[in-house]
Order: structure tokens, then C-alpha cells, then sequence
């Protein structure tokens, strides 16, 4: 394929709105364009990797024993009435109405869709286990479309859904699954670390998610370096040493003129933020409650969310704040709030801590030598922060790492949540009418291609795994009006297109500078460098993309082949 024919065009600034290299890379090197806020254009050279990656899906999940289909993106409101999901997806959720006024919506997943659909097909338990998938659009009115692909109001999605005769059976499957993810990724070139998850809606059911690990990722993971247990912050636990604080004398109240933050009573006090519970008030579907955490903490919104089982769970409001305490923002405390009945939540490191410093329920002023279980009645001590690096792994107590990783999957074992709502059963041996186990899988197409742009890149560009790359090797025709140079750049395209290995030449009529910055800005997997001066030494100059000029070789045309094909292995 010559490049002139191709309508690749890279551009030589960033876009202004690209926060993170790899949404840079991806329009600078063309592979996508911007159509509107989280709206984009596959170009060409986009397409071809895109659809390598859209095959390997395709390959992988075939290969682990799942069917393609291919649902409607558009979907009747009825099917997200029947589970109560039309009211609880909220503005996330694309909505419009056809002619006969009837609502629908932009699919942003498809439990609804799928279930519906195998209700009505599935009657035996013979036709079970079946897990079907399809790669298709999604959509979501996203809050903040940004980071290019990585959040973008239109993706591409492969979504999975699998239907089993009972718990022991979904869970092989969610296993097959998540086998076939690691084996999706690592086909990609990318490096995706499967780490435990929140359960969301479905409570504490089994979910892992699959990261890529960057620093520009959105979420933030604790890892543990000794046994490897990895967890999503929302999700990650941590191990306390039990806690037994010297007794203290009464509790007695000091005045904290204008000191409302930590920080602010921490340097009215001098004394480091641990000596203070930090209390928060929150509203859980409806009710208010307390939440007190050490002064160095930070609340875990979903780690209480699941706690309490509620379906709502946010700060509350001032007015609410000064109703259940008595006293403005600021001075919350666990001792005699004015609500005498709220329930008080406590982080379990708070168990046993004496001699603590927390607010008084009164306008500018704190109280010393608080003994929680002593003075506060606390309904229940639980892991309710958010972990932090150098935490105790929960399995083996060696310290946590954090990191940050980019979601580009998730499997799911959804039980019966959709299975319920849709009436899916089967019949076992015995004729007895059983409901189905279901699981669902989420791999993030799109974002796992600019996923692998930001974890493979350096500064001149991207560098495209072989499995991926638009073309996996580009060759450089440095003098396209010489008949020998182009006589061998011909040849040479020829045995690798025979050889089923994807080529462009560039064949512009541009200085040399001008193509090996866009073969490193595009940043195919081979670069073969193909010119008058270099074959009158003897040969064709081969480095892959990785590699450093140093590492490049020089080889005859005839071995060209050889050496090309070593390189993409
Ligand atoms: P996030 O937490 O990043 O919003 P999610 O957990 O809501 O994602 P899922 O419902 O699990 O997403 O969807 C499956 C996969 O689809 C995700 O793992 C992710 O790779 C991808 N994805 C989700 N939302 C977007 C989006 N707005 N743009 C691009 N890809 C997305
Ligand atoms: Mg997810």
C-alpha cells in the first residue's frame, strides 16, 4: 500500500483540549479525528487497528467457547422499565422518542436487551451453559467527556453475557472469561492487571476489573507487592493492628475560634491530624448519618454505600448538617450530636482510640480527651476509608502500593439480578423450572487501543505493538524518482504483502527528515529505510520502532525479509 493513496494526515501541533500523551498521539498521528466534546472519526489508519483489536476480541472469545451476535444500539424503554433502570441511569443515558412517541434508548449496555432476547430462546437446560457477545456502539452522556477515547460520549464496546443452570456453573464461566481477558490484553500488547472491584448495584457480588497501569489512568488501585492482591480503591481493604490507647481523663471542651478544616484545628492544637476524628455528615436514602474517620483519612463513599445497603448515599447539606449537629459546618462530632438518635459510623482503626480530639456540636469549638467508646455511641466500627499507599494488605499485611490504571474491562457475576426481572428459566432433568445464573463482560475497544498509545509511546511518538500496528511496517522510499530504489522498495512490498505482513512505503516526494518523523509519530511496529545512498553501501537500514539507531541494521535486500520477520515476533 503506498502512502499517498492512503489519506494519512498527521498534524504537527497538539490539539489544544489533549490533557494526556496518548490523546495527543492519537489525533497527531491521525488515527482519529474530533467531531464534537467526546465525538470521533476513525481515519483510515485508525480503522486498520481498531479492527486488529476488534479480531482479536473476536478471535479470543470465540476461542472460549462464546457466540457473536449483534443487538440493536437503539432500545425500547420497556425492556430498562422492566428492571428500574429507565429511572436509575439517570442523564447517563441517551434518550429520544420515535415517531409514535414511543421512549428509547441509546444502548449504554445491553443487560436489558440480552436478557429479554435469550428469555425467549432459552427453555432447557440443555441448551446451557451459553454465553453470547457482540461488539457494538455505546453510548453515554458522559459529565466529562475528555482524554480522547478514554471517555467519549460514543465507544465501541464488546459486551458479554452469560447464562448458567446454577452458581457453580457461572463461576467456571466467570473464570473462562476472565482467562480469555488476560489473554485478549496481552494479544494487544498490553499490560492489564485484573484487580477486585465494587459490585455497584449488584452489592457484594464478584467482579474484577481489568487496568492498564499508567499514570494518566483515572482510577486509583492498591496493590500489594508480597502476595499480589490488587483491589480498586473503591473496593480495596486494608489490614488494622488492634488498638488499645491509654486511658484519658474526662473529656472537657476547648474553643477553636474560626478552626474548621484538620488543618486548621491540627495547627490550633499542634498536634498531627491523626489526633483528630474527622466526623462527615451523609444522608443514606433519605436518613442522616454520621461517619467519623481519622483526621489523616478520607471517607470511602462506596465502601459505606455498601455497608449500609442503601441505593443513595451523599454529603449532606448545610441545613441538614446543622439540624443533626446543632452547631454550623465544621464542628461535627460523634459526642452528643444534637440528633440523639443518628447512627454513627466509625473507620475500625478509630476501635479502642483514646485521648482523641473531635467537634463539639457547637459553633467554634472542639473537644479533648474524647475516649470513643466511652463518650460517643457508635452503632458500628467498619472499614469505611479510602486506602492509602503503605496500608496493610488484608491477605498478607505486607505494605500496599497505589497506582493508577486505565479500566479497559470488567467481568461480572451478575446472579439472577436480570434473570429475575425477566423471568429467564430453564427446565432441569426433572422437567422443574430453575432461573438462570447470569455474568456479564465489558471489554472497552476503543479505550484499549489508546490504552496501549499510553502505555507505549515515547517522546517522538507512538510505538505500536506488532498485533495492532496500522501497518506493521513502513518502508521509507527515500529517492521514489530512482528506478533501482523504487525497483527494490516494489519487491520488498511484495514478499511481505505474500507473506500476509501488513506494509505501507511512503512514496511522498519529502525529504527523508520529514518521513522518518512520521513513521516514528505514527510509529509502525518496522521501520525499513529504502534510498540510493544506502543501497550503493550495500543495503536497507531495518530498526524496529523500539529500538535505537544504534540497534539498526544494514542488510542486503535479499535478507530484508528475514530479518523483518524476526522483528515482529
Ligand atoms: P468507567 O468507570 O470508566 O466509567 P464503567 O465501569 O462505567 O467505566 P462498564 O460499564 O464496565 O464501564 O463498561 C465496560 C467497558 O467499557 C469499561 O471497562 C471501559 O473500558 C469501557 N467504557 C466505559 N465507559 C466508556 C466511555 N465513556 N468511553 C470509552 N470507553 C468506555
Ligand atoms: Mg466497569
Amino acid at each position: 500500500m503506498k502512502w499517498t493513496k492512503t489519506l494519512i494526515n498527521t498534524l504537527r501541533e497538539d490539539p489544544g483540549d489533549a490533557e494526556i500523551d496518548s490523546h495527543k498521539l492519537l489525533m497527531r498521528a491521525g488515527i482519529c479525528r474530533k467531531n464534537g466534546a467526546g465525538l470521533f472519526t476513525f481515519m483510515p489508519l485508525g480503522m486498520r487497528s481498531l479492527r486488529k483489536i476488534e479480531q482479536i476480541v473476536r478471535e479470543e472469545m470465540n476461542r472460549a467457547g462464546a457466540l457473536e451476535i449483534l443487538m440493536p444500539a437503539l432500545q425500547p424503554a420497556e425492556l430498562w422499565q422492566k428492571t428500574g433502570r429507565w429511572d436509575t441511569m439517570g442523564a447517563n443515558m441517551f434518550r429520544l422518542k420515535d415517531r409514535g412517541d414511543h421512549f428509547m434508548a441509546m444502548g449504554p449496555t445491553a443487560e436489558e436487551e440480552v436478557t429479554d432476547l435469550m428469555t425467549n430462546i432459552i427453555s432447557s437446560y440443555r441448551q446451557l451453559p451459553v454465553t453470547v457477545y457482540q461488539i457494538q456502539t455505546k453510548f453515554r452522556d458522559e459529565t466529562r467527556p475528555r482524554f480522547g477515547l478514554m471517555r467519549s460520549k460514543e465507544f465501541i464496546m464488546k459486551d458479554g453475557y452469560s447464562f448458567d443452570t446454577d452458581a457453580e456453573a457461572a463461576d467456571k464461566t466467570y473464570w473462562n472469561m476472565y482467562k480469555a481477558y488476560e489473554k485478549i490484553f496481552a494479544r494487544c500488547g498490553l499490560k492489564a492487571t485484573p484487580v477486585q472491584a465494587d459490585g455497584g448495584d449488584m452489592g457484594d457480588s464478584m467482579t474484577h476489573e481489568f487496568h492498564a497501569l499508567a499514570d494518566a489512568g483515572e482510577d486509583g488501585i492498591a496493590s500489594c507487592p508480597s502476595c499480589g492482591y490488587a483491589a480498586n480503591l473503591e473496593r480495596a481493604e486494608r489490614k488494622i493492628e488492634e488498638r488499645n490507647d491509654a486511658e484519658c481523663p474526662a473529656y472537657e471542651k476547648v474553643a477553636t475560634p474560626n478552626s474548621r478544616t484538620i488543618e486548621e484545628v491540627a495547627s490550633f492544637f499542634s498536634l498531627p491530624p491523626t489526633s483528630f476524628v474527622k466526623t462527615l455528615v451523609y444522608v443514606a436514602d433519605g436518613t442522616p448519618v454520621m461517619v467519623c474517620v481519622p483526621g489523616d483519612r478520607d471517607v470511602n463513599e462506596v465502601k459505606m454505600k455498601r455497608l449500609l445497603s442503601a441505593k443513595s448515599f451523599a454529603l449532606a447539606d448545610a441545613r441538614t448538617v446543622e439540624e443533626v449537629t446543632g452547631a454550623p459546618v465544621g464542628f461535627a462530632g460523634p459526642v452528643k450530636p444534637a440528633k440523639a438518635d443518628i447512627k454513627i459510623y466509625a473507620d475500625f482503626s478509630l476501635k479502642g482510640a483514646r485521648g482523641m480530639i473531635v467537634g463539639a456540636n457547637e459553633g467554634d469549638s472542639h473537644i479533648k480527651n474524647v475516649d470513643l467508646a466511652r463518650d460517643a455511641s457508635i452503632e458500628q466500627y467498619a472499614d469505611i476509608v479510602i486506602c492509602g499507599a503503605g496500608d496493610m494488605c488484608p491477605k498478607c499485611g505486607a505494605k500496599m502500593e497505589l497506582k493508577r490504571g486505565i479500566e479497559v474491562g470488567q467481568v461480572f457475576k451478575l446472579g439472577t439480578k436480570y434473570s429475575d426481572a425477566f423471568h429467564t428459566v430453564y427446565k432441569d432433568e426433572n422437567a422443574t423450572e430453575k432461573i438462570c445464573i447470569m455474568g456479564c463482560y465489558g471489554v472497552g475497544v476503543t479505550r484499549t487501543l489508546q490504552a496501549v498509545i499510553e502505555q507505549s509511546h515515547d517522546k517522538d511518538g507512538i510505538i505500536w505493538p506488532a498485533s495492532i500496528s496500522p501497518y506493521q511496517v513502513v518502508i521509507d522510499l527515500l529517492d521514489p524518482d530512482n528506478e533501482e530504489v523504487v525497483k527494490v522498495s516494489d519487491e520488498l512490498e511484495k514478499t511481505l504483502e505474500d507473506a500476509g505482513i501488513d506494509v505501507i512505503v511512503d512514496d511522498r516526494q519529502d525529504r527523508p527528515g520529514v518521513k522518518f518523523k512520521d513513521a516514528d509519530l505514527i510509529g509502525f511496529t518496522v521501520r525499513v529505510v529504502v534510498g540510493a545512498k544506502g543501497l550503493s553501501k550495500g543495503g536497507v537500514e531495518i530498526k524496529r520502532r523500539d529500538q535505537s539507531k544504534e540497534e539498526m541494521k544494514i542488510v542486503p535486500p535479499d535478507q530484508a525479509f528475514d530479518v523483518i520477520k524476526e522483528l515482529l515476533v
